[in-house]
């Protein structure tokens, strides 16, 4: 008798949950990509004691049919790609139908979900990989997801999950770069009732620059903006005197899919050269379009990192582009002859002029507040500036809960410091033609 079985899918959807759910902030990160591949334009997260206890994700996408309620809880279950042909043109975040099965699996799960206007929406409750409930329910177009208690079931795993402000600082450091990677959508962020982030979802990426980094990061950015045969480059990079002590300002985003890339990090700093102090790194939010097919994104459970099919012409283009913005800007000085008087001869001697920034940054920054408390939208006030090189102080591990972060500017620190090694942003996948 052999001894090989084909192990059950509840115990497969807790061994896929490994990987896809490493913590708080990988639920996060995989509701905000469904609620982003459902076409929303708003997406609200709540979290409470660093996810653990409580994630909440809304959206006004396009909701999950009533006969699909259960289905999206199966194994491998998804409605983004149809066949192997697919896996080489994902212009979705998702595509893998491992999320909804895996998170289910090790938490408590109540999904509210319509796909229309007329009120009449359905209700499941899955708890630890087992259906519920699965009933109508009133409910507006949309999705209304709520995770309870991760890794009440797996205590293992449980056991490894960091500090509250740990949690917090991935879960935020996640929502920066999503708001980063999709301006065009509205986020907001909170936490035991706190907002750590809000976006006006109007598109404006240097304004959401400004949220999350504050106003005089955003102020200190260049444009970017630059096109090739196979690739497009739009973002902004931070003046060469603006500088920060890691690299976790650098936010690289590939046809909406926030990635990880030791090879783009590398072609960024090598278009700065000498510009930066030794071990400074500038800010930098940099968004690719490519045709998927030169992308692929299926190297990863959690999708993080990609493989480039041209890697070598893409960083030729990514340096290129940000050294022709650096010196277009500020860079290039402009010789001006002057004279020099002396009794009988006179000598012509050149100087240099660096442009002036106020200008094209007076334009740039006319949309945004100038003084910290302005607000952005409906009351929320821009989070006060950190100094350049603050530290990060929102995932202190161990540090005790009144230390929280109240309002944005701690989350502000976070993010743009990188207190969080995040697990991982992305963004919608269509490529779009420009990003
Ligand atoms: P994937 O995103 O890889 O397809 P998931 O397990 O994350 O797999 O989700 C399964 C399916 O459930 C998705 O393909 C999608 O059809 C549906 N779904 C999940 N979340 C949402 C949402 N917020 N809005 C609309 N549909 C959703
Ligand atoms: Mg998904």
């Amino acid at each position: 008798m052999g001894k090989i079985k084909v192990l059950d899918e509840h115990i497969a959807n807790q061994i896929a949950a490994g990987e896809v759910v490493e913590r708080p902030a990988s639920v996060v990160k995989e509701l905000v990509e469904n609620a982003i591949d459902a076409g929303a334009t708003k997406v609200d997260v709540w979290a409470e004691e660093g996810g653990l206890s409580s994630i909440r994700v809304t959206d006004n996408g396009s909701g999950i049919a009533p006969e699909d309620c259960e289905t999206a809880f199966y194994r491998h279950a998804t409605s983004k790609i149809s066949g192997g042909r697919d896996l080489f043109q994902i212009t979705s975040l998702g595509f893998r139908g491992e999320a909804l099965p895996s998170i289910a699996s090790v938490s408590k799960v109540e999904v509210v979900t319509a796909c229309g206007e007329d009120g009449a929406g359905r209700r499941l409750v899955v708890e630890g990989g087992t259906l519920k409930n699965n009933e109508d329910a009133p409910a507006s177009r949309g999705t209304d997801f709520r995770v309870r208690e991760l890794f009440y079931n797996t205590p293992a795993r449980l056991k490894y999950m960091k500090t509250v402000q740990t949690e917090l600082g991935h879960i935020s450091d996640y929502m920066y770069r999503m708001a980063l990677s999709h301006p065009e959508v509205a986020f907001t962020l909170r936490h035991n009732g706190n907002s750590l982030l809000q976006t006006l979802g109007g598109g404006d990426l240097l304004q959401v620059i400004a949220a999350v980094y504050g106003t005089t990061s955003a102020k200190a950015m260049l444009p970017l903006e630059g096109e090739s045969l196979d690739f497009a480059v739009s973002g902004f990079v931070s003046l060469p005197d603006f500088t920060r002590s890691n690299r976790s300002a650098i936010t690289t985003v590939v046809n909406g899919r926030y990635i990880r890339s030791h090879v783009l990090n590398q072609a960024i700093m090598r278009a700065y050269h000498t510009l930066l102090p030794v071990g400074r790194h500038p800010l930098v939010v940099l968004r690719l379009a490519m045709h998927p097919s030169l992308v692929d994104v299926n190297v990863h459970p959690a999708k993080l990192e990609v493989r480039f099919s041209k890697e070598a012409e893409l960083t030729a283009f990514v340096e290129e582009s940000i050294r022709a913005a650096l010196s277009r800007e500020v860079l290039i000085p402009k010789a001006v002859n002057q004279r020099v008087g002396r009794s009988n001869d006179t000598i012509v001697q050149e100087q240099f002029h660096f442009p002036k920034r106020e200008g094209f940054l007076g334009e740039l920054a006319a949309g945004l507040p100038q003084d910290k408390d302005v607000p952005v939208q409906g009351g929320y006030s821009l989070p006060p500036e950190p100094p350049a090189d603050r530290e990060p102080s929102a995932a202190v591990p161990g540090a005790p809960l009144a230390a929280r972060p109240q309002d944005p500017a701690a989350a502000d620190s976070a993010a743009a410091h990188g207190a969080a090694a995040a697990p991982a942003a992305i963004g919608r996948a269509s490529c779009r033609g420009r990003v």
